[in-house]
């Protein structure tokens, strides 16, 4: 029997290779009809025997192109119209442009088969894709997804190239940076003047130089990295040397899943990471025996290892036979060099040699950096291969929103529809290039998503530079939603609720609205409206900031305030060292309250505990007390007592007898790995009985759990377990990070509940 039906596809069908798709599938099953583009998604006539229509349909279900993310396939049944051939049609003129943009995706089995093919026309050519694979966001300059708005308009196809493009049956049929050796990009090698070095081979000759221990910027897909041989001490040394970078791990490439191996373990969820679309900068549990400098990553447990994600490093990895250091081409905090002349002039001094190429990068993207928590990926920089991809929410946003995000990790999000456009990773807005990295992202993504903001949200945090970007645009709305609010908001968006929860937030630094600063908080909240049901108790933060970046002061001020000047005669390594001259100068700031805000953030107590342990008394980069801490902990079960009491209708969760307890186990010489497995114990301990409490006062039997404390894996896995034991169901991040990266996503939502859209028609 012969059947005909309409199918209307939508969500990210367009410019992922759909159309093609179909195509193909239609023809193979001896189908007639047509495929088109709409403002819908696709929409598509099928027609043809009935067995045949049932294999097109499931297969059309299932067998989506890699890039795709179908919503819905609606079909209906319509009369045949003795349609026998198939064909891809003109799209439909789409009046309310909107075409989700693909992000980057890792070259392609096909695409690596021909790039090591020595018959192939694009043998060893760094700039092999196709529809399955290549650059995306990174070179569209505008909308529509099409060659002459990216960064391959100067490149004009060839007759071979023009012919896979037009060809509906061809792997390069639309993919818009087709290219060859012939028409296409090339590679270059420039010393570190910028002067060109000739060479006949040029990944031969970069090869020749990371032997002999040079640092060569390398150019990819959204920057810069600096590319240097891992093995080789003294080259490692340099370039931490150089980069001022001196205790931030460097990120590794190697060719392969099985040379990843060698570094660390990689479980199955690991290695489908490592070796998937996306390939993340995946976190993996050391190897005592990893071949590499221990220059790579002082002191880390886990070394950050990512597989070739371009052909240039699909050829370079695979002919050099080494491990690569590649690490983001900046100093320290500055964002990654992604323009050719900024590069140069940025990475003067840093590289010795430049391996750059003729196709411009239009928006700077960093590597994503993922790890694998009970058996799922969990990413903690969300960026290249993850963005620009849309979040789906099961609503539909009243108008458009920016959300500007946090001031570290920072990103911005915006929305339309039942759209979350969460922005690459911006970085820290600490410096003028990030915040016109800010800036730039957020005209790029209004303009390629055709989205003006009816609305801003922001951050209450008054020093926050997005916060002043925010209030700075004082021609929309804007919606300030408190920081601890939107981290809890961010997770349940994510994952799909918005039912009320029990939100676990546990950070370092978040403006609270008693103009304190919070981070170990309990909130009974729903996206709209929170209540702060319970938190850590406040203690002074001596110098803000300075207190931060020197844990040894938490760790002092904790010891004070449980044993008062009775501190100076325990018998303690910490306070052997302490320097009471210094403490002198900061008890007098803690009494005079100069200078030193109260804190109930829970990342404090993990670096007081570090530095009391020993283990962190200085960091250098944000989190690391922390990171050590978690790294230094060995088996042990037991957990430290601890109280809370009632406070103006709050709970306060007390940590003195966690100190004491701390202090205690340091006397008796308790190895620090013990302490440490106590001390995760006892923060998982807290926060299971503190939810049983709301639990009791509220029937609400959801956790949330988000905050920077909650990339630490220990403590995770901990919560996680006590948790559902006990009946909870329990949200966590998975695709936003639960740092302050996924701030945006959060301020998007509440401001969305709240906006009054009343408002926006005046
Ligand atoms: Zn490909
Ligand atoms: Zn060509
Ligand atoms: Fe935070």
């Amino acid at each position: 029997m012969r059947l005909a039906k309409v199918i209307t596809i939508t969500g990210i069908v367009q410019g992922v290779g759909f159309r093609p798709f179909v195509y193909n599938l239609a023809r193979e099953q001896g189908l007639g009809g047509w495929v088109r583009n709409d403002t819908a998604g696709v929409t598509l006539w099928v027609e043809g025997p009935s067995p045949a229509l049932a294999v097109f349909e499931r297969t059309l279900a299932t067998g989506a192109p890699v890039q795709a993310v179908v919503f819905e396939i609606a079909a209906r049944a319509v009369e045949p119209r003795g349609l026998e051939e198939f064909e891809i049609r003109k799209s439909a003129e789409q009046a309310d442009q909107f075409v989700p943009i693909s992000p980057e995706v890792a070259t392609c089995a096909d695409c690596v088969r021909e790039l090591f093919d020595p018959a192939d026309r694009r043998y060893r050519y760094s700039f092999i894709n196709c529809t399955n694979c290549g650059p995306r966001f990174t070179i569209v300059e505008d909308i529509p997804y099409d060659r002459p708005l990216t960064t391959m308009a100067p490149f004009a196809m060839c007759a071979q190239c023009r012919a896979e493009y037009d060809d509906p049956g061809n792997r390069r049929f639309h993919a818009q940076p087709n290219a060859c050796p012939v028409c296409g990009p090339r590679l270059e090698l420039l010393d570190q003047s910028g002067n060109p070095v000739p060479c006949a081979d040029v990944v031969g000759a970069v090869i020749e130089r990371l032997r002999q221990g040079r640092i060569v910027a390398i150019k990819g897909l959204g920057g810069y990295h600096l590319a240097c041989d891992a093995q080789n001490d003294k080259a490692v040394k340099t370039l931490r040397a150089r980069k001022f970078r001196e205790h931030k791990p460097f990120a590794l490439m190697v060719a392969d899943v099985q040379a990843a191996r060698a570094l660390g373990d990689v479980d199955p969820a690991g290695e489908a990471l490592l070796s998937g679309t996306v390939r993340p900068i995946v976190l993996l549990r050391r190897r005592p025996d990893a071949p590499v400098s221990e220059a790579v990553a002082p002191g880390q447990m886990d070394l950050g290892v990512m597989l070739p994600y371009t052909p240039l490093h699909h050829v370079l990895l695979a002919e050099a036979g080494m491990i690569l250091v590649m690490t983001s081409g900046n100093i320290s905090d500055e964002p990654i060099a992604f323009r050719d002349d900024e590069a140069l002039r940025r990475l003067n001094g840093l590289a010795d040699y430049f391996l750059v190429h003729d196709r411009r990068i239009h928006i700077r993207t960093d590597d994503s950096v993922v790890r694998v928590v009970a058996d799922k990926p969990l990413v903690l920089r969300r960026s290249r291969g993850y963005a620009p991809h849309p979040l789906i929410l099961p609503f539909e946003f009243k108008a458009p929103i920016l959300a500007c995000g946090a001031e570290l990790k920072n990103t911005f999000c915006l929305t339309r529809k039942r759209f979350a456009f969460l922005s690459h990773h911006i970085g820290d807005l600490e410096n003028l290039e990030t915040i016109e990295a800010f800036e730039q992202g957020i005209a790029h993504f209004q303009r390629i998503f055709n989205t003006t903001p009816a609305c801003l949200a922001h951050d209450h945090h008054p020093e926050y530079l997005a916060t002043k970007y925010a209030l700075a645009r004082d021609d929309i709305p804007r919606i300030g939603v408190q920081h601890h609010h939107a981290h809890i908001v961010g997770c349940m968006g994510e994952n799909n609720v918005t039912a009320p929860v029990i939100g676990v937030a546990f950070d370092g630094t978040g403006y609270g609205d008693d103009g304190h600063i919070w981070g170990g908080e309990f909130l009974v909240c729903d996206d709209r409206d929170y209540r702060r049901a319970a938190h850590l108790q406040y203690v002074p933060l001596p110098g803000g900031a300075k207190a931060i970046k020197e844990p040894w002061r938490m760790a002092a001020v904790y010891l004070h305030k449980v044993f008062g000047d009775g501190m100076w005669d325990l018998p303690l390594a910490f306070v052997r060292d302490l320097d009471r001259a210094r403490w002198r100068l900061i008890a007098r700031m803690i009494q005079q309250q100069v200078n030193t805000p109260q804190t109930s953030s829970a990342g404090r107590l993990f670096d007081a505990v570090s530095a009391l342990t020993g283990i962190c008394r200085e960091a250098f980069y944000e989190g690391q007390a922390a990171v050590e801490l978690e790294m230094a902990a060995g088996d042990d079960d037991r957990v430290y007592e601890f109280d809370s009491r009632s406070e103006a209708g709050k709970t306060v969760v007390l940590p003195d007898a966690v100190i004491e307890g701390i202090v205690a186990d340091l006397i008796e010489g308790e190895s620090r790995g013990v302490i440490a497995a106590r001390f995760h114990n006892t923060v998982a301990a807290l926060i299971a009985s503190q939810c049983d409490q709301l639990r009791r006062e509220t029937g609400i039997t959801t956790v949330a759990l988000s905050g920077g404390c909650f990339q630490n894996m220990r403590l995770t896995r901990r919560v996680l377990a006590l948790l559902t034991a006990n009946g909870f169901s329990v949200l966590t991040h998975r695709h936003v990070p639960p740092n302050d990266g996924g701030l945006s996503l959060g301020q998007a939502i509440v401001a969305n509940r709240r906006l009054d859209t009343s408002i926006l028609n005046s």
